[in-house]
């Protein structure tokens, strides 16, 4: 017998091996097996039986790891999908979908097995003499005959169908004996996971916008078909119960749901929301422990798991009975995976319930273009929740342009004066205040006022980033740090210093301006321990903490009724990130701060400071008007040909020769040119250009992109070049399918 094995390696092509009879039994498709490669030995998995080897000559497997196939055939097909879209191997795909946790871990255990007592003529003749008297007995002889090895107790059990007395009454005839052996496994035999509590809480009265998007939800799990659903709710619109009231239709078909959140909202709170509804939920995220983590795959791929909760790879759960994938906050980009394989969750979801015909929830108040363009050209359903709960209102946006704000004050700072009046009156009138600051490290950089220099590190090419605590400067890619220089190393001016806006200096200028009130910060840096997100956020729910001071990690999900007064410190950073998402992304994270407050009786606003006070995102952000900030982006998509309007792939070459990696990188795009015709019109390859970020830790980064019409075309063009893309001795390269990092 031979089979095909899946590797682990960025090679694009699977292996054939022999297997010795002894293990024949064992092997079936999403098994892994144990095999020597070139000298070393790796575990990879099996994705085919064959009748003979496509090439000789074959080696035979060491061993077969999984006592049962560890992926199934329908997460084999799917991992197959992920590798030809995402141009890696079937091996790199398959090593995403288990979980490091059920990956690693190796236990011995001590199983019963059941061991002939006496030779084959005898149990022969046993099985004759026993056969009208005890069936039972003698269908375990039977099956034992057909065994190689001693077969576990259990599986002898099962297979045999017979209880555990028949066992005992032919160890006493002296025709078995049931004796311990230790045996490795990856996965334990069976999964010992409490099940927790029933739930006290019930479904919410729905609204009628919620009724009506739960009553097209429904007649699509009727119908058990694929479909998917755009459900586009202003932020505070009750989404999670409309999720909740799906799942509990789910639920109630005898089907499982997958529920994908960002990483950052997988909080105890939004865990809670769901374990509160549903008996059984597996959470699966990053900070759980390796047996926490086996222990949830296990209950899922038991059936046992109505409802999975997890971040990214949840998408892979190995749920048997399939019914539902929600997708909560789509637009995020936390779902694209930035290593191999380079996927995206919410399109892996999508494409997983096409295959299984499961229904698809997409939910967020500023959906991405390419789904909101899937909605209107109807490939997706739309559900629209235009209003809040309870009809509240969306917070009015003030815009404070900075630069007259400077001009009054006469000093660089960070908080407006329009800003401070307002969090005054929020803080004295007992609420709460949350200052957002535009991704850390962005714009506390140090710069000389004089000429404009600004210190960047000299490997990643990435300005550094000022921490006064320590008064010196890091490099938020390589780690590198040094002192601030005292005066500028261009114009020998002596008044260089850290300009803008870190949260550090936010939290500076707010203790000056309140005192009084208790604040925290939440940022990377202040966030390392396993628990300190959620401290924080408790200590700001019970309302001790004041004022809450953060990065990205504060915008998303937070559902604070007291907060009143929302400032965003520096709305335009984003702007100037060389993306063609960059307006994309301010709109969105705009949209999300602003949906902060506003969500209790008392109300609320947004202050949104900026020095581009006229930019079209920031100003459609302001009006909370995601169709017009939709349509006007859109038409520019089309115009340029970027995505929706066509399929992008990134190809990024690093060497630390930057000789070696331009050369590569012009050889790639060459070819890139030459074929495109033959696969098609309307293919752009442009590049090779430098990186955004031209080094990261002395590595010279070039990239190429290319706009395609459709997917196929992507593949074929990749097909067409891959000897060319295949790595050259001290180049690295990268194919990113559908990127969402242009840096
Ligand atoms: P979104 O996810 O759209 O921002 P949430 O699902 O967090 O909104 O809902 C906002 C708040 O409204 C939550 O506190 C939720 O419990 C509440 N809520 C949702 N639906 C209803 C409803 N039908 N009746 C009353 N309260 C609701
Ligand atoms: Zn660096």
């Amino acid at each position: 017998m031979f089979i095909s094995v899946a590797l682990n390696l960025p090679l694009r092509r699977e292996f054939d091996y022999e297997v010795p009879e002894s293990l024949s039994d064992l092997v079936r498709p999403g098994c892994r097996v144990r095999v020597p490669f070139g000298r070393r030995r790796m575990i990879g998995y099996c994705t085919e039986i064959l009748e003979k080897p496509r090439f000789q000559p074959v080696k035979p497997i060491i061993e077969v790891v999984d006592p049962q196939p560890s992926v199934s055939p329908e997460l084999m097909e799917l991992t197959r999908w992920i590798s030809e879209y995402y141009f890696c191997s079937w091996g790199e795909a398959l090593e995403a979908v288990l979980p490091a946790g059920v990956r690693r871990h190796r236990r011995r255990r001590t199983v019963r097995v059941v061991v002939p007592a006496a030779p084959p003529d005898e149990m022969l003749a046993a099985i004759e003499a026993i056969r009208d008297k005890a069936p039972k007995q003698a269908k375990v002889l039977r099956a034992l005959l057909g065994y190689r090895e001693a077969p576990p107790l259990s599986e002898l059990k099962r297979v045999a169908g017979c209880p555990i007395t028949s066992m005992r009454a032919l160890e006493k005839r002296g025709l078995i004996e049931i004796a311990t052996r230790e045996i490795e496994t990856e996965l334990p035999l069976e999964s010992d996971v409490a099940e927790s509590a029933p739930p006290a809480e019930i479904a919410m009265n729905p609204t009628d916008e919620q009724e009506k998007a739960l009553e097209e939800i429904r007649a699509g799990l009727a119908r058990e078909k694929f479909a998917v659903y755009l459900l586009h709710g202003v932020t505070g619109s009750g989404k999670t119960e409309v999720y909740l009231q799906a799942i509990s239709d789910v639920v109630a078909r005898g089907r499982q749901a997958i529920v994908l959140v960002p990483e950052i909202s997988l909080t105890p709170q939004t865990i809670q929301r769901f374990s509160a509804r549903f008996n059984r939920v597996a959470v699966l995220h990053s900070r759980l422990t390796d047996s926490q983590r086996l222990a949830s795959w296990n209950m899922i791929r038991a059936g046992r798991a109505d409802v999975v909760v997890g971040a990214r790879s949840a998408i892979f759960a190995p749920a048997p009975r399939l019914g539902l994938i929600v997708i909560d906050e789509e637009h995020e980009n936390s779902f694209k995976q930035d290593s191999t394989p380079r996927y995206h969750a919410r399109d892996v979801g999508v494409m997983r319930a096409f295959r299984t015909d499961t229904v698809v929830i997409l939910g967020s108040a500023t959906p991405s273009l390419e789904s909101y363009h899937n909605a209107q050209t109807r490939r997706y359903a739309n559900l629209p929740l235009t209003r809040r709960i309870a009809d509240r209102p969306l917070p009015p946006v003030e815009i404070v342009d900075m630069a007259q704000d400077y001009a009054h004050n006469h000093r660089p700072h960070c908080i407006s004066k329009r800003l401070e009046i307002l969090a005054r009156d929020s803080l004295n009138a007992g609420q709460q205040v949350i200052l957002f600051m535009n991704r850390r490290g962005y714009s506390s950089f140090v710069q000389c006022p004089k000429c404009g220099f600004v210190a960047e590190c000299g490997r990643c090419d990435i300005a550094m980033t000022y921490h006064r605590r320590f008064d010196v400067m890091l490099c938020h890619y390589c780690g590198a740090e040094t002192r601030p220089p005292r005066v500028c190393p261009e114009c020998a001016n002596e008044s260089i210093r850290y300009q803008g806006t870190g949260t550090e200096r936010i939290e500076e200028e707010v203790r000056t301006l309140f005192p009084s009130f208790l604040m925290a910060r939440m940022d990377s840096d202040t966030m390392r321990g396993r628990d300190a997100h959620e401290t924080t956020l408790a200590a700001f729910r019970s309302g001790e903490v004041r004022i809450l001071i953060g990065t990205q990690m504060i915008a998303k999900g937070l559902d604070f009724p007291n907060v009143t007064t929302v400032g965003v410190v520096n709305a335009d950073v984003t702007l100037h990130v060389p993306d063609f998402r960059a307006r994309e992304r301010t709109f969105q994270l705009l949209a999300q701060v602003a949906g902060r407050t506003g969500r209790g009786d008392a109300g609320g606003r947004v202050v949104i400071q900026t020095f581009r006070p006229d930019d079209f995102s920031i100003r459609v952000a302001a009006d909370h008007d995601y169709d017009t900030y939709a349509e006007q982006e859109l038409s520019e998509r089309r115009a340029l040909n970027y995505p929706p309007y066509s399929r992008l792939v990134r190809i990024l070459v690093q060497s630390k020769n930057e000789q070696a990696a331009s050369e590569k990188a012009k050889l790639i795009s060459d070819a890139m040119r030459r074929h495109a015709p033959h696969v098609g019109p309307g293919i752009q390859v442009l590049g090779p250009g430098k990186a955004t970020i031209e080094q990261i830790r002395g590595s010279h980064r070039f990239h190429i992109m290319a706009k395609m019409p459709g997917t196929s075309h992507v593949r074929q063009l990749l097909g067409i070049v891959a000897q060319d893309i295949a790595g050259a001795r001290g180049v690295s390269i990268t194919v990113d399918v559908d990127p969402q990092d242009m840096m």
